[in-house]
């Protein structure tokens, strides 16, 4: 089949949306998500959890945070990928304050088991081990543990299959026949990137691909999502077909069915209906200092299933109260 004739119709989209990223609909989140605050406050209760949630997981995202408040304190957002539910672990850690504590020794156990060797560790850009050596000083993990899981740079997968679906049109001065790298010559509106060590950022990841707008949130959780929905696509070796299924499920079908009734305005197409959400559980313990807070997020239960999903619907909503 040919490249042009599937992708035609939906170049001028495509170019249309890149230029205004920040107006697509935002990134389609289909999982609720769990967030854990682990730090010196957190409760034993809290420790065991995520000891339990980690044994029970088998992909992992990290995200380490290199600028923190505090000179010594180690700052981490790891990402438990289950079936059903993510679960993020927010983690402050400081080895001067909090060598030889329960949070210390959970924070050992909690790594040994992410570093087994049939877990899977992702990352967004670089390898791991080079992630991780800022950390070895804090002393909850050695280089021979990360060594032991099998890792993967979803930033550079991304790049192969984008490259090998998203190949040079006949009509692209940079097309070879045998060759789908990136190239100065390139003219393909499609291909961002017009140099083979040029990486893709996260936010053109998602606008290219999915058609979405990769907003900010807090503790990483949106940033999370996105690497996980771009590794499933890349797990799953998304045909061209499949992209476009997406894009006109969620997005260019709604588009489309706004227009069509003549009222597509900035606010209409902005606007991301949100459902419900509901609060299952916070644990909540008030120190002098800090609040350890577990946060439960779940999508409307009348809200369709992933199959059933329909455009525009996101499941989870930033809930962050620590009033009560
Ligand atoms: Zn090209």
């Amino acid at each position: 089949m040919s490249m042009e004739l599937s992708n035609e119709g939906n170049l001028s989209d495509t170019e249309d949306m890149i230029r205004n990223i920040p107006q697509l609909p935002r990134l389609l989140t289909i999982k609720p998500y769990v967030v854990y605050f682990i730090h010196r406050n957190a409760s034993p209760s809290m420790l065991h959890e995520i000891i339990t949630e980690a044994k029970q997981t088998e992909r992992f995202t990290f995200v380490p945070k290199y600028k923190s408040i505090e000179h010594d304190t180690m700052s981490m957002h790891i990402e438990l990928i289950q079936q059903t539910v993510t679960i993020l672990v927010s983690i402050d850690y400081s080895h001067e304050k909090d060598k030889r504590t329960l949070l210390y020794d959970t924070l050992c156990q909690f790594f040994s088991i992410i570093f087994h060797s049939s877990n899977l560790v992702q990352t967004w850009g670089g390898n791991l081990i080079h992630k991780l050596k800022p950390f070895l000083s804090h002393e909850l993990f050695t280089i021979n543990q990360i060594n032991q899981c099998r890792s993967s740079d979803i930033q550079q997968e991304f790049k192969r299959w984008y490259n090998q679906t998203f190949i040079h049109q006949i009509c692209c001065h940079h097309y070879l026949q045998y060759d789908d790298i990136d190239g100065p010559f390139c003219s393909c509106t499609y291909r961002p990137y017009k140099s083979v060590s040029t990486q893709w950022s996260l936010l053109k990841a998602v606008a290219y691909t999915f058609n979405e707008y990769l907003y900010d949130h807090t503790y990483d959780i949106t940033k999370f999502l996105a690497i996980t929905k771009l590794a499933d696509v890349n797990q799953q070796q998304w045909t061209i077909q499949q992209v476009e299924e997406y894009k006109m499920k969620y997005h260019i079908a709604q588009k489309r069915a706004i227009t069509d009734e003549g009222n597509e305005t900035k606010e209409n197409r902005q606007k991301v209906p949100e459902n419900v959400v509901k609060k299952q559980k916070i644990i909540h313990t008030n120190t002098t200092t800090q609040t350890t807070i577990k946060i439960v997020l779940v999508p409307d239960p009348k809200a369709p299933s992933i199959m059933e999903l329909e455009p525009g619907q996101i499941h989870t909503k930033r809930l962050f109260d620590n009033s009560e």
